[in-house]
């Protein structure tokens, strides 16, 4: 990756380990929300979170699409959730400082969360630029065309960028357009997918997508390996 100029990271369980339960209290409050407005039973209202999230990438999508909800209430209410968990990750930081070229994030979330995140972790004034799900009308990865007005608005140079990203799906576009793609695993990938749940299925997923250029578990130490 000697080449790459442009870095681009997505936020949630990425740039923090999935393991600390953030993305967790998310789910939660998404559930929470689908339960008050569609009057459903707590188990209804998530089997219909994870069904939307399949279906339409985001659960958030699946909402606005099959009953209207308004984006900014939902984003506000999925995010009351306290930030506690997320602990400073300097290592990582000054790793990400040290890169060569620009970096970015791009997420699925709003801005509000990217700055919470970003000031829990002690990643703040690192970052060149964010791309947050309003900026795209509210359509999420893995859409094609979110990834076009991402470019749209940074205009990065394809051959010297690389996408990191826990969800696999949001890295096949990014390899079509010429990018390098990096899977961040980590568990809660697998509670998501419950067809996965085995660390060699890791591998089936990489030979038959074909759209990973990279895997690893510990983002630190792989940028540690390439810089
Ligand atoms: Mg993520």
């Amino acid at each position: 990756m000697n080449n790459i100029t442009n870095w681009v990271f997505d936020l949630d369980n990425t740039l923090y380990k999935a393991e600390c339960g953030l993305f967790d209290k998310v789910h939660i409050l998404m559930g929470k929300f689908i339960e008050e407005k569609l009057n459903l039973a707590s188990g209804d209202a998530q089997a219909l979170r994870s069904k939307y999230y399949h279906q339409y990438g985001t659960t958030l999508r699946g909402l606005m699409i099959e009953h209207q909800v308004n984006p900014n209430e939902y984003l506000d209410y999925v995010h009351q959730i306290n930030y506690e968990v997320v602990q400073p990750n300097t290592s990582l930081a000054e790793i990400l400082k040290s890169l060569n070229g620009k970096k970015y994030i791009f997420t699925n979330a709003n801005f509000e969360h990217v700055e919470k995140v970003l000031e829990k972790l002690n990643m703040t004034n690192i970052f060149d630029g964010c791309f947050d799900i309003s900026e795209s009308d509210y359509m999420p990865k893995p859409h094609k065309e979110v990834y076009d007005s991402f470019q749209n608005k940074f205009n990065l140079d394809n051959s010297s960028t690389a996408m990191f990203e826990d969800l696999h799906i949001n890295l096949k576009e990014p390899h079509k357009m010429g990018w390098q793609t990096v899977w961040v695993t980590n568990n809660l990938e697998y509670n998501l997918n419950k067809d996965v749940n085995q660390q060699e299925d890791i591998q089936k997923i990489i030979d038959e997508k074909g759209y990973i250029s990279h895997v690893t578990d510990d983002l630190e130490n792989f940028l540690k390996n390439v810089i």
